[in-house]
């Protein structure tokens, strides 16, 4: 087991969150390493919708999600910090090294880290898309059946079948319009949407002018294909009545079932059965010098946005600063 260098902050994940941390602290000329369990940064953005606008990010009136990352990375990682890809945090545990109170974070790798004070910024944790109960599904993938939309390209001139009464199934029948074989045809079990109301309001515009076609209430029953996919089985679920719909993709966009993981063995106190419990004023847990931000961080009346989570990781870190140098909690302001 290897022991790296003790540095002032472990950043756990490195999303949009855990790379404002990795700002913040930087900034305020602290030392950072940053592990992350996936073999590239940007967290669920990069992971998830890459090709997607974001609209409600402070300064960026409409910038896509890859662009929003590369611009994080820009900013937290000018200070140099130390950043362990394709590696999960499983162990933590309190050492003493030459009089010094330290965590020792150790991940799937064997490597084994030091620090003053660890900042959690692990989304869901490790998150896996919630599936469709048709039989055989997982068979399916690569042969047709989309959990994401990575690329764009993946969808030109594809008759797309999108599953999904949210923001992403509702976003991508719009951000499909100018890739895909028209009509895109949306599903949804109930009639009514939980996504945006604007969004509703194109799709069904679209719908009209032949872009969009919306099955509601309706559930997939089957898929067939010869190799790859060819058709859908749809039933509507009021009337039950059947029908098998044309379809190259199959794009399900049902969230996500995520779970802690290790993290959640941390004896840290936990909100609910996914975040960590914080002190809002500090970002820090119950465990002494382990503060959370981002997605993974609960308390009530808490949004999860990626504008919240970077105040968040602001707080954080200014935090974790002053507890490790014994001092007073102050923003510094950025200056040349
Ligand atoms: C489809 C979709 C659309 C969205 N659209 C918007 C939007 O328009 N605007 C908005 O503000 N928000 C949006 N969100 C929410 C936004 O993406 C999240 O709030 C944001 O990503 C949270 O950032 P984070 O850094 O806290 O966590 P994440 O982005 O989840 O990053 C956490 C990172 O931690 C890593 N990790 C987890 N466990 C471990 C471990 N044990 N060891 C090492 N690494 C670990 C993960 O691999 C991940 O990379 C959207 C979310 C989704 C799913």
């Amino acid at each position: 087991m290897k022991s790296d260098g003790v540095v002032d902050i472990t950043v756990l994940g490195a999303g949009p969150v855990g790379l404002s941390t990795a700002y913040y602290a930087g900034h305020r000329d602290a030392t950072v390493r940053i592990v992350e369990s996936l073999e590239q940064i940007g967290g669920q953005v990069s992971a998830v919708y890459p090709e997607k606008h974001v609209y409600d990010v402070a300064g960026h009136p409409k910038i896509l999600g890859q662009k929003l990352t590369d611009l994080c990375a820009e900013q937290g990682l000018q200070y140099g910090a130390d950043v362990r890809l394709g590696e999960e945090a499983k162990e933590l545990s309190r050492i003493e090294r030459d009089g010094e109170e330290l965590y020792s974070l150790e991940t799937d790798r064997g490597n084994r880290y030091l620090s003053r004070a660890i900042v959690i910024t692990a989304g869901h944790g490790a998150f896996e898309p919630r599936k469709l109960g048709v039989e055989g599904i997982d068979g399916w993938e690569g042969r047709g059946l989309h959990y994401f939309v990575r690329e764009k390209a993946t969808f030109a001139g594809r008759r797309c079948v999108i599953v999904g009464g949210g923001d992403s199934a509702l976003d991508w029948t719009l951000g499909l319009q100018d890739t895909a074989r028209l009509p895109i045809t949306l599903v949804h079990r109930r009639d009514r949407f939980r996504a945006l109301e604007t969004s509703v309001n194109e799709a069904r515009r679209l719908a009209a002018d032949g872009g969009v076609r919306i099955c509601t209430p309706h559930e997939v029953r089957g898929i067939a294909g010869d190799g790859s996919m060819e058709s859908v089985t749809l039933e509507n679920t009021a009337t039950g009545e059947v029908e098998e719909v044309p379809c190259d993709a199959l794009i399900t966009l049902l969230g996500f079932v995520s779970h802690l993981g290790a993290i959640a063995q941390w004896n840290i106190e936990l909100e609910g059965k996914r975040q960590i419990r914080v002190d809002p004023m500090t970002m820090e847990t119950n465990a002494p010098l382990i503060f959370a931000a981002g997605d993974v961080a609960g308390y009530p009346g808490k949004i999860t946005l990626i504008t919240i989570g970077m105040g968040e990781a602001a707080i954080a870190a200014n935090n974790a600063v002053a507890q490790i140098r014994g001092e007073k909690a102050q923003p510094k302001y950025s200056t040349d």
